[in-house]
């Protein structure tokens, strides 16, 4: 032991999971000490409800919607599961023969859910990451109706869909828009998308894991069949307990979500120090309208597992490739569509700033990384010598 204070770790992996907000944690404390089923008619359960009614309307602000058009679930895997049916409908609307999904989208739609394997068509992006919107028209164009699902904004790179564009185009060719607004939801506006359904999760926002929504973003959106069925709760759209904690740390969370200039000159500071240190690196969908808290970068040479432990071991979190379940580090179905360079995908680094980043930490992320890569680069060259 050296008696040196351990000094604070850096954490840049808002995309994973931002860390709980105050108010977030707050809200979540006070409706644990209720510890009440809203369901019940007595005065602890109607505060409870009430609880979750405040959360309702906050996230349904976050977004510009109705509060009656939110339906929470436990996050947005199960909200997508619950939007991508073919029995969603709306505006005179009902029933699609397929989906079509943008192939940078979350696994958590890519999957396609209650549509069969051979229903789902997967559009290709171009090399920005934005969606190929002729492939788009063509794919409309050559069946019925379709739903359609792209996220706003991509949780690896920060690129950014035009969303109110497809949404526009796909209302034209008589589909609907779910958009996947799991990231962008609190980090740009995301009021006025135009699309169908929007789905959200509590957790990238400063809330509790647990907590996510579908919303019906315009009037006129009639819901598919219930996939939890029994209590009727979330007007029989979601039957189970509502998580009144989780739900209610989601709308504090979402309600102090404001998106603002802040966090972007942070990730421009970033990405400059990036630069000045490797002229070479590639920041991935640069070219694109981007999150302004997302860099997704490589440096030729350099394997990100490798940078990514020596960060780790310096005290910076950062998130490389896209970790799965196992926390083990798998290719990017991301980056491959885009078509990047195996040599770069193989060393992509994510670094996500978030609510509670400040210039110091782009400071320590700087030095760590210099030191880092100078470190790589004097063992390839002795590896080479
Ligand atoms: N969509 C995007 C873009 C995400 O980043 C994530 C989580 O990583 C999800 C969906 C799934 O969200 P949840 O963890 O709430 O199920």
């Amino acid at each position: 032991m050296t008696g040196q204070p351990a000094r604070p770790r850096v954490y840049l992996d808002h995309n994973a999971t931002a860390p709980l907000r105050p108010e977030a944690r707050a809200a979540a404390g006070a409706a644990m000490d209720l510890a009440c089923n809203p369901s019940s008619v007595h005065a602890e359960g109607r505060r409870a409800r009430a609880l979750v009614e405040e959360a309702r309307s906050r996230v349904a602000s976050l977004v510009g919607a109705a509060p009656a058009g939110v339906v929470f679930t436990s996050g947005a895997t199960e909200a997508a599961a619950f939007a991508l049916t073919p029995d969603l409908g709306g505006d005179g609307r009902r029933g699609f023969g397929r989906l079509l999904v943008c192939a940078t989208d979350h696994a958590a739609v890519l999957h396609g859910h209650r549509f069969q394997r051979d229903a789902v068509t997967v559009l290709p992006v171009l090399p920005d990451g934005l969606l190929d919107r002729d492939a788009l028209g063509d794919a409309l164009a050559a069946g019925g109706p379709a739903l359609v699902a792209v996220q706003a904004a991509n949780n690896e790179t920060g690129v950014i869909q035009p969303v109110r564009e497809i949404a526009a185009t796909v209302r034209s060719a008589g589909g609907m828009l779910v958009c996947d607004a799991v990231q962008a939801a609190g980090r740009i506006d995301c009021r006025d998308f135009g699309a169908d359904v929007l789905l959200l999760s509590g957790h990238k926002l400063g809330g509790l894991a647990g907590a996510g929504a579908a919303v019906a973003a315009t009037p006129d959106v009639v819901w598919g069949a219930a996939m939890l069925r029994g209590g009727g709760q979330e007007r029989g759209r979601r039957a189970g307990t509502e998580n009144v904690a989780a739900i209610a740390a989601f709308g504090a969370a979402a309600a102090a979500s404001a998106p603002g200039p802040a966090v972007g000159a942070l990730r421009d500071r970033f990405e400059a120090a990036l630069l000045a240190l490797a002229p070479d690196a590639e920041i991935f969908g640069r070219g694109a309208p981007r999150l302004p808290n997302t860099s997704a970068f490589a440096v030729p040479g350099v394997v990100a597992e490798r940078l990514l432990m020596a960060l780790d071991l310096d005290g910076v979190a950062v998130s490389s490739g896209s970790a799965c379940a196992s926390g083990k580090v798998a290719g990017s179905h991301v980056l491959d569509a885009m078509k990047v360079k195996t040599d770069f995908t193989s060393g992509a680094i994510r670094v996500s700033f978030g609510w509670d980043s400040v210039a110091a930490d782009v400071d320590r992320i700087v030095h760590v990384l210099g030191t880092a890569l100078h470190r790589m680069r004097r063992g390839r060259l002795r590896a080479a010598a």
